[in-house]
């Protein structure tokens, strides 16, 4: 190992907060600094391309702790869907002491820990350590502050149907059911619920936090940030797709067997398809699956419809495939995501509002047709709609079933009209473009944290 600065970085074993953070550690790998990734081994091959462009960074492999509701093996929040979060968080605190006893053996031990806003107990790890902890966000600037809100005002929230979050930018409202799933999921007493709020609060208590989202994005959010925790060390570094290394285990089509979603893409007229897909663990019911079909073949559009399979997941509706084959594609398992919205046939993406999803389409400057359905997702989709105008919503809900005529309807009218909306996600990939740009907000705020992040090394006391 070399002498450079050390960073010890831990994500969260779910592909949603993983790939940003992966493509930040490429970035502070690209300036130097020496770079350990805490990953459990199940988790280790989502590294491989990482690890393939960058043979210096080290990973510290650990044993995935033993919980009660995590069956033996199971080592992402992918097999678990969002209710196994609580368990996972609750199990990688057991790291603990093994992190401990790794940094004290350590010959150049690292100054600072990056990790996932879902593993804020680390906040104490670094205070126990004395170095630094620096919460990265794999989710909107605007959350952490809706979290704030609601923790801060439990009695009030709990009890209104409609909750509108005074003081924040533009006051949002929020339907209770809409609210954070951590935060509904929350019963008070309860050990892991505690656990978990303890472990969100602990992430602006944290030296600094960098948020994938960008100025243009979410600027008011971002201040008002930096005004209720009191400093400036909040980076937005993002869209941090937009600097990865270009070869990633989940979006490069060659890495991903048999998937001619590309090529059958090359066939269909520019913007003239709608991207269909629900992130990396949202099982869809057999009566969603089916009114989602329906829907796409009373629109008349052409679609490609990522289909999860497997444990859970409602299956496609029997002669579906064959009487939309000459315009619809269905993609079973996994696709190329990040590709394929920048694919110019693409003109429409119908989304469950993931903040991943929304950063890559963003940057493929293409509308969003919302179907927020849990986690931050209806967060997101307020910013998306009301803030900045680039997305419409066609459905709302987890357990939702949308009238297939509606949302055929609204399908329709948003792939062939909707021009001013079309229009704005445009000007927002010009946006998120010029950012990441050398001069642009997120290179600054980059550097900026490069920048701190050298300046640490030799201070004996490091304050978080
Ligand atoms: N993704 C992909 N192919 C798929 C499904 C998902 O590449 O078939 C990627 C997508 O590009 C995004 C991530 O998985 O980077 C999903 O993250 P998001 O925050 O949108 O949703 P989540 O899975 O966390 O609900």
């Amino acid at each position: 190992m070399s002498t450079s600065i050390h960073l010890l970085i831990f994500p969260y074993p779910a592909h949603g907060h993983m790939l940003a953070l992966l493509d930040l550690i490429h970035q502070l790998s690209l300036r130097d600094f020496a770079i350990t990734i805490l990953v459990t081994p199940k988790n280790l091959p989502i590294l491989t391309p990482l690890l393939n462009s960058h043979p210096h960074i080290q990973t510290l492999l650990l044993p995935f702790p033993s919980h009660p509701s995590i069956s033996p093996g199971v080592e992402n929040v992918k097999e678990l869907g969002n209710a196994g979060n609580f368990p996972v968080m609750s199990a990688l605190v057991k790291l603990f002491d093994p992190i401990t006893h790794w940094f004290h053996s350590h010959p150049n031990p690292p100054v600072a820990i990056i990790s996932d806003f879902f593993l804020g107990w680390t906040l104490d790890l670094a205070r126990h350590l004395n170095v630094i902890r620096i919460a990265f966000f794999s989710v909107s600037a605007l959350l952490p502050s809706v979290f704030d809100y609601c923790w801060n005002h439990f009695d009030e929230v709990k009890s209104s149907g409609v909750v509108e979050l005074h003081g924040l930018p533009r006051s949002p409202i929020f339907k209770q059911e809409h609210l954070p799933s951590v935060f509904r999921r929350y019963k008070e007493s309860d050990p892991d619920s505690e656990f978990v709020k303890d472990c969100l609060l602990k992430n602006t208590l944290s030296w600094g936090c960098v948020f994938n989202s960008f100025v243009d994005l979410e600027g008011d959010y971002l201040d008002y940030l930096k005004t209720k925790i009191g400093h400036d060390r909040v980076f937005a570094v993002g869209p941090l797709s937009l600097l990865g290394i270009e070869s990633k285990s989940a979006n490069d089509p060659k890495l991903i067997p048999n998937d001619f979603s590309l090529k059958w893409l090359d066939g269909c007229p520019d913007g003239s398809v709608l991207y269909v897909c629900f992130g990396s663990q949202k099982p869809l019911r057999s009566e969603q699956m089916e009114a989602l079909a329906s829907g796409l073949e009373v629109s008349g559009v052409r679609f490609l419809w990522v289909v999860k399979t497997g444990e859970g997941y409602g299956s496609i509706p029997e002669g579906f495939e064959e009487r939309v084959s000459d315009r619809g594609l269905i993609v079973k398992g996994w696709a190329p995501q990040v590709s394929i919205l920048n694919h110019k046939a693409v003109g429409g993406f119908l989304s469950h509002c993931g903040w991943n999803s929304v950063l890559e389409v963003i940057v493929s400057g293409v509308m969003i047709l919302g179907w927020p359905m849990e986690a931050d997702q209806f967060v997101n989709a307020r910013l998306l709609v009301e803030d900045m105008g680039v997305a419409v919503r066609v459905c709302e809900g987890a357990d939702s079933v949308p009238d297939s005529t509606e949302l055929g309807r609204m399908i329709s009218k948003s792939m062939n009209q909707c021009g001013e909306v079309k229009a704005r996600a445009k000007e927002l990939k010009e946006k998120a473009l010029a950012g990441v740009e050398s001069g642009g907000s997120s290179a600054r705020d980059l550097e900026k944290l490069a920048e701190e992040l050298k300046n640490l090394q030799g201070k004996s006391v490091l304050i978080n």
